[in-house]
């Protein structure tokens, strides 16, 4: 077998359209794209061409004669996604599906011109969908001095491979007609209204920043966090509590237990059991290192309130998880995964409980901080005085109650899209109401003129970093179709204008010599054993990006001069 892809597969697609001979599925266009935990070769199709290698943005595909050890188990994943010779699914055919490129009518008074709001996978996604057309300029708009999202803010430091996706950002981010405003705040500094004075639509991909909130007793403890919060602890992410550490982060104690156990609850649950010496070589930040370097922990409980078939990760992560840390369960949730593999139909539920299956139990005592998977424990309440001693959580359907001690209670149960100012809102759903990436006035059932949404705002928080390729694609394909049809209305102002009043209101806007100054820096900072020490502070990002870019004035003269 030729090539195979591993556990950083982000699920793009972009490996698909390079496969001169359509052996990597599934594809976007297949119905399994949207449920897919990563995408496979099929091992008879492959002809070794390695179009795939260089097509891939964060370097997920290996020949198979240069897998690592941790590696090997994807050779038989890949291969079990295609029947044997006489099955039906999936299809491969020699014929190499082809992308639509959203065509753009050229019409007089000026380019299409769209403005982005956020940075992250969808918001680059889309850039990259519009930009493949001639005479389209793309603005886009980030809160933070530094852009890319989630993939700087949320992939875990020790899953760098993944971050590679970034240069393919910073390639679409150096193509004509793209600009960034970074360090401004829409809805505050500019407004919905006046971005759709300076433009013919605004596109929202702003992600979902709020944290799902576990309702119990006792949340709110010293010793007591989210994910989200954890998270930005770690990478260094400047919305991060400067008091976080010292108020919540108790690894003092020897267990710290996490409610939820999606992909997040994985991330988190490495980076407290890896050794820091290992974390020491990423962009983990500094602070949480130092902490790491203390801590006490030799027990991280992963608590699912459902059973082992029902678990929220994907198995490419639990491969990853399972090759670099130990992980464990009970005598009595090995009882619960042998009962669910009993009766499991679907192959991919039982990949994952044969996985689950041959872990070790809890009767040997760990040798070094493990990671424990709980089953069936419904979080009832979190014990402690003045800090967090324990939760208690009832097995599920049951009123046994059963009780962990811990110093650090996570919860890690999934994010919330936060309303928009002068955008409708669902709140059931914590999404933008739209259709196809349209907005929609739930009122009227009508569109709101010029308002699209890609991303989480858009379908919610699930999928990987590439699944938002595919959901940017259906968003500017909707856009240029209402462009195309004059459904969208001319800018009121030049092109020009649209510097000037957002300079006159964030003077300290970041444009891309900025962020490359940042990014310099930050790298710089690194020295030869880290890829970057990444800034904490906006104040010293903004310092950063006015001492390594062109002068004010140049660059403002350099801005003109594009356009
Ligand atoms: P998630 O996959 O939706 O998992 C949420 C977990 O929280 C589930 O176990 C869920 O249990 C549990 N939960 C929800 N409400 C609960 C409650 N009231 N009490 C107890 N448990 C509760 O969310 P996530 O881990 O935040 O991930 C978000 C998305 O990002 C996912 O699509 C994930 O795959 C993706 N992601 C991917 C990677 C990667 O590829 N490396 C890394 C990070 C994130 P139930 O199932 O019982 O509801």
């Amino acid at each position: 077998m030729p090539h195979v892809i591993t556990q950083s597969c982000c699920s793009d697609g972009s490996c698909v359209y390079a496969c001169p001979v359509n052996c990597i599925h599934p594809t976007p266009d297949e119905p399994g794209f949207a449920t897919a935990e990563m995408l496979y070769i099929d091992p008879v199709a492959c002809v070794d061409c390695g179009a795939c290698v260089s097509a891939c943005p964060v370097g997920a595909i290996s020949h198979d004669s240069k897998l690592t050890p941790e590696q090997l188990p994807f050779v038989e994943l890949n291969a079990a996604f295609y029947p044997e010779p006489d099955g039906n699914l999936p299809p491969t055919s020699k014929l190499a599906p082809v992308i639509e490129a959203p065509v753009v009518y050229p019409r007089a008074g000026g380019p299409l011109t769209v403005a982005i709001v956020g940075s992250g996978p969808a918001a680059m996604y889309a850039a990259d969908e519009l930009l493949t057309q001639k005479d389209v300029r793309v603005n886009v708009f980030e809160r933070l001095p530094t852009p890319y999202g989630l993939v700087r803010a949320g992939v875990a430091p020790d899953h760098q491979s993944t971050k590679r996706v970034t240069k393919l950002f910073d390639r679409i981010a150096a193509q004509p007609g793209f600009t960034f405003y970074l360090n401004v705040d829409v809805g505050s500094d500019v407004t919905h209204d006046e971005l759709l004075e300076h433009h013919h639509a605004v596109l929202y991909a702003v992600g979902a920043p709020n944290d799902r909130r576990l309702d119990i007793a006792g949340m709110g403890l010293p010793g007591t966090g989210t994910a989200t919060e954890f998270v930005a602890w770690y990478n260094a992410h400047p919305d991060g509590h400067p008091d976080f550490d010292s108020l919540a982060i108790n690894l003092g104690h020897e267990r710290v237990v996490i409610v939820g156990n999606g992909n997040v609850a994985l991330d988190v649950a490495r980076i407290l059991t890896t050794p820091p010496d290992v974390l020491a070589r990423t962009d983990i930040s500094d602070h949480a290192l130092a902490v790491l370097r203390e801590s006490k922990v030799i027990e991280v409980v992963i608590a699912a309130r459902r059973g082992p078939k029902d678990s929220a990760f994907t198995l490419p992560e639990l491969i990853g998880l399972t090759s670099t840390c130990e992980v464990v369960l009970s005598p009595a949730d090995h009882e619960l995964v042998a009962l669910d593999l009993e009766a499991a139909e679907d192959p991919l539920t039982r990949n994952k409980l044969e996985v689950l299956s041959k872990l070790g139990d809890t009767s040997t005592p760990p040798t070094r901080p493990r990671i424990r998977l709980a089953y069936r424990l419904t979080p009832k309440r979190v014990v402690g005085d003045a800090r967090t001693e324990a939760i208690e959580c009832t097995v599920t359907d049951t009123d046994e109650v059963h009780r962990l001690d811990a110093g650090l209670v996570l919860t890690s149960i999934g994010y919330r899209g936060k309303p928009i100012r002068g955008l409708p809102f669902d709140g059931s759903k914590a999404v933008v109401p739209n259709d196809g990436g349209r907005v929609v006035d739930p009122r009227s059932a009508e569109p709101v003129p010029g308002s699209y949404v890609a991303g989480w705002i858009k379908r919610g928080p699930t999928g990987f970093i590439g699944t938002n390729k595919s959901c940017a694609a259906q968003t500017v394909h909707n856009l240029v179709a209402d462009y195309n049809d004059g459904r969208l209305r001319d800018p009121r102002y030049k092109p020009g204008a649209l510097d000037r009043l957002v300079r006159s209101r964030r003077p300290d806007m970041v444009d891309s010599a900025g962020w490359k100054a940042i990014d310099a820096a930050e790298v710089a900072r690194g020295g030869d054993d880290r890829p970057r020490v990444k800034f904490t502070a906006v104040a010293d990002m903004l310092t950063a990006a006015a001492d390594g870019g062109p002068p004010r004035f140049g660059r403002r003269l350099l801005a003109g001069l594009r356009r």
